[in-house]
């Protein structure tokens, strides 16, 4: 009945919140607005993305550092290897550690357009921070498989080399067909993958927006979600209570799936986080 599995909801849940690095006054704003918002729903930590080759890591930083000083939470920056030395990379991960940080979002970054094929990888990264110190390390799993890699069980086969370079949890692309969450949480269970493998929910605010970010990252948008979003592009409102509405259904199927810890992309915004957390049991205090 509705009325069970609406109560089966309430778990030990555990939540984290992504920010990106604001460009504006505005933007500042919006973003401490957020923190502030969310900082009282205790997420087990909340991390601040790094604009790989934007030469902007100073911007990811700051706010690191604000959240440490102004804030309880504990804060995670997230860190890329596309466009640092290794040399580069150890004094910062010394240097991270010497002011408290312990938890480190690890990425290889995009490579610029017409880059020579890579040779490092977010595994090294992962080997990198582990020879600095006991860092708690979340790297990234593609549940639809990353554009770059040569077949879905090459990516499962490097997330796994990720978890045993020291990573101890995974944190998904975005996703709205939850049948293929479930099913490569199975294949990294069969890959011996022991892990957490986080879902990463985006709440949906703009649709066309999202339109362009799924088609740069290989995530499908399934015909039932198009016609979720028809005809709203002149009401945001409207939209907003549709994208919660949507996530909410996706966490709670997740939910019920034994999923127990969500992170969530607020691209800086509290409500529609606030209002899915609410729903799955996480509350002020709690
Ligand atoms: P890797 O794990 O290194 O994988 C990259 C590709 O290389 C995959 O296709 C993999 O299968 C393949 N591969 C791995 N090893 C080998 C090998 N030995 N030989 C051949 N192929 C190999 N980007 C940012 O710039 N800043 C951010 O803050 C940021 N945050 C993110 C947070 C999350 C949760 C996620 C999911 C992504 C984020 N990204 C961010 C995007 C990420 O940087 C890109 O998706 C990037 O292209 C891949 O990074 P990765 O860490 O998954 O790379």
């Amino acid at each position: 009945s509705l009325n069970q599995s609406l109560s089966e909801l309430n778990g030990d849940i555990n939540v984290s919140f992504e920010f990106f690095p604001p460009s504006t006054p505005e933007m500042e704003t919006l973003l401490w607005n957020s923190i502030q918002r969310l900082e009282p729903l205790n997420p087990k930590f909340v991390s601040v993305t790094y604009g790989a080759n934007s030469g902007v890591r100073d911007r990811t930083h700051s706010v690191i550092e604000r959240i440490q000083q102004e804030t309880e939470l504990v804060a995670a920056p997230h860190l890329t290897l596309v466009d640092a030395s290794d040399e580069e990379l150890l004094e910062l991960a010394r240097h991270y550690w010497n002011s408290g940080i312990r938890n480190i979002v690890a990425l290889r970054g995009d490579l610029p357009e017409g880059s020579p094929k890579p040779t490092r990888f977010a595994s090294d990264l992962v080997r990198l921070l582990r020879s600095v110190a006991d860092f708690d390390i979340s790297v990234a799993a593609y549940p639809e498989v990353h554009p770059d890699a040569a077949n879905a069980q090459a990516d499962l086969i490097n997330l796994k080399r990720k978890i045993e370079a020291g990573a101890s949890r995974a944190i998904t692309q975005f996703f709205f067909d939850v049948e293929s969450y479930l099913r490569f949480r199975d294949r990294c269970v069969a890959a011996g993958i022991d892990v957490e493998i986080v879902p990463g929910i985006l709440p949906v605010g703009n649709f066309n927006q999202l339109k362009r970010f799924a088609a740069m990252t290989n995530v499908s948008l399934p015909g039932w979600l198009h016609r979720q979003f028809e005809g709203l592009d002149n009401d945001p409102g409207t939209r907003a209570l549709v994208g919660a509405n949507v996530a909410i259904d996706m966490v709670k199927v997740l939910s019920r799936e034994g999923v127990k810890d969500f992170h969530f992309y607020t691209l800086n915004r509290a409500e529609l986080t606030y209002a899915i957390c609410h729903t799955l049991g996480v509350r002020p205090g709690k």
